[in-house]
């Protein structure tokens, strides 16, 4: 029997190009005849997870793993709503915020719909709408590595159902700040929903930068999406969460899987938001003292460096990023190549401890002496 699989297929899912994972790390280690990974590609949060999420998995019953988990992660909603102060109607939660980025595009958009994000940010918008049959406008960034507003703005149409703006960017680590935000959604006005990816603002130390969910008061049309994948370190779990207006929220959560989020992870992320241990502020320190010792680093060899308020920086490399970056697997570090983020020859680099992150130095330096 002959599949005619091209009459099955739409055009749209033919000419897409899967993302491929990188393999996993004990086949990485054995290619490259190592005895040590230090994983600095995916902005993990190699302290934790906090001290009460590890006390909460070593407690963890088998007893629960026959048992459907809350299909709408009811406790979790609550723990947020306690947490953020808006309603727990207000909260989504998902397998990893990438499954709400999936929820919100099949929710709004149709054929013939577009959504607006900029050309070198987070890649899942724009993959979710193209494989979803939706036109994806990506707006270059301004001169300083930021989201262009007004080059945005002049991209809506009548067609135009969403707008992804990650705030702060991974990976330049650029944000808008609170003004911005505002004339922004002043501009818009309503004619679509605006979703800021608010994946590291747990990291940011900022006083201008926006908390959108407040913002949701005076702006209906804004969703803030959250993750328990970058600070609070539970990114194996995959739990992530959005907070828009009560009417939002539940027009999303009609294209959401619901179960799609297990009891452990529901349990880690509570145990998550109610630690109380400096978990939080030992990372932002970690992150602070990474963000100096790169600079520092990139100021010797000369190289370009864009330093944001994420837990990651970008370094310019005066060679091919997927030659450097096979360089250092050697060398035991996994950094992550920008070309496919539409920076050629840059690489992306995780904060991570400070010993890891000297180590990390001193090799990059070889390797350019
Ligand atoms: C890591 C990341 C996410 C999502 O992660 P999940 O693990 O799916 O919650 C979302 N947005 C940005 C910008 C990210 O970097």
């Amino acid at each position: 029997m002959s599949l005619k699989l091209d009459n099955l297929v739409p055009e749209h899912i033919r000419l897409f190009d899967p993302y491929r994972p990188s393999p996993p790390d004990a086949e990485l280690m054995r290619l490259y005849g190592l005895n040590h990974l230090h994983r600095l590609n995916n902005n993990e949060n190699i302290l934790g997870p906090s001290p009460a999420v590890r006390e909460l998995l070593a407690e963890i019953n088998a007893g629960i793993i026959p048992i459907y988990p809350h299909g709408d992660s009811q406790n979790l909603r609550d723990t947020l709503s306690e947490k953020l102060g808006p309603d727990r109607s207000r909260f989504l939660v998902g397998n990893g915020s990438c499954e709400l980025i999936s929820s919100v595009v099949k929710a709004f958009c149709e054929p013939g719909d577009n959504i607006i994000t900029a050309d070198k940010t987070f890649a899942v918008y724009e993959w979710v709408a193209e494989f979803s049959g939706i036109e994806a406008r990506l707006i270059p960034l301004d001169q300083n590595y930021r989201f262009d507003p007004d080059a945005m703005l002049a991209a809506v149409d009548g067609r135009t159902k969403l707008i992804f703006v990650c705030n702060p960017n991974n990976p330049t680590g650029t944000y808008w700040d609170e003004m911005t935000m505002r004339r922004f959604l002043d501009a818009v006005d309503g004619r679509c929903i605006v979703v800021a990816d608010e994946a590291y603002c747990e990291f940011v130390e900022q006083p201008d930068f926006p908390d959108c969910i407040k913002l949701q008061d005076e702006y209906p049309n804004l969703v803030s999406f959250r993750t328990f994948s970058k600070m609070y370190a539970l990114a194996a779990l995959r739990v992530g969460y959005l907070c828009a207006g009560e009417d939002v929220t539940d027009i999303i959560s009609r294209a959401h899987v619901a179960y799609s989020v297990n009891t452990t992870a529901q349990m880690a992320a509570r145990a998550a938001l109610l630690d109380r241990s400096p978990f939080i502020g030992q990372t932002l320190e970690m992150v602070r003292s990474g963000r100096k010792l790169i600079a520092d680093t990139c100021e010797k060899l000369g190289f370009d460096y864009i330093i944001g308020e994420g837990n990651y920086v970008m370094i310019r490399t005066p060679i091919s990023d997927t030659l450097l970056q096979r360089k250092l697997l050697r060398r035991g570090f996994l950094v992550r190549t920008m070309t496919g983020f539409r920076f050629p020859n840059w690489i992306r680099v995780s904060l991570v401890k400070e010993s890891v992150l000297e180590e990390f130095c001193v090799v990059l330096t070889e390797i350019f002496s």
